[in-house]
């Protein structure tokens, strides 16, 4: 384990067997209907990845970036798109690929510029949710793990940066952030 990690909360290999599901229901679920599937960057990266692997129906890939945090741990609640979609999503059944969702204003947002964007159908998949923090009323269609009001890294998730590169989810040591 990293040195900097106080806990790991799911490992490698059960991250893979929940988005291995998530990827199976949304097979199911998105037969015949050819999804556009948006990666929330940067944070989604490697859960877009795993994800794609696991769905079974032809789709295609795009990326978008949003700011939110900043290097600090709370959202600032202004949400600004730094890199926008390449296609159009006019007609699409789009499904946006989170890594986490916490106060939620981040995805409200998205989903609503999809939507004015005349988008077919907006489907949202999260690896991880955090309820006890969320001011938008939203939830995903498709969650993986529902985690405790604490700030997470790995697995695509930074803290200033760092940890994005570790397999698993974790929790850091406080002295790492309020040094
Ligand atoms: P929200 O707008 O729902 O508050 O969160 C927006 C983004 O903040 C998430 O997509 C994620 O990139 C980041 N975020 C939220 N909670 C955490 C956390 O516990 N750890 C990390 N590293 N990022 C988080
Ligand atoms: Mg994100
Ligand atoms: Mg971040």
């Amino acid at each position: 384990m990293h040195n900097d990690i106080r806990e790991v909360l799911y490992s490698e290999q059960q991250i893979q067997e929940k988005v291995k599901e998530m990827g199976e229901m949304i097979s199911r679920d998105f037969e015949g209907r050819n999804p556009l599937v948006i990666c929330v960057l940067k944070g989604a990266f490697i859960f877009m990845a795993d994800l794609v692997k696991q769905i079974a129906v032809p789709l295609e890939i795009d990326f978008m970036a949003v700011s939110s945090y900043g290097v600090s741990t709370k959202s600032s609640g202004v949400v600004k798109i730094i890199k926008d979609l390449d296609v159009p999503v006019e007609g699409r059944n789009v499904l946006i690929i989170e890594d986490i969702i916490d106060s939620g204003l981040t995805l409200s947002y998205l989903i609503d510029v999809l939507e004015r964007r005349n988008a077919r159908s907006v489907t949202v998949a999260a690896l991880f949710d955090k309820p006890a923090r969320r001011t938008a009323e939203l939830d995903a269609d498709y969650k993986g793990f529902v985690l405790p009001d604490e700030f997470v890294v790995g697995y695509g998730l930074d803290y200033a940066e760092k940890y994005r590169n570790l397999p698993y989810i974790g929790i850091l040591k406080p002295e790492i952030y309020t040094k």
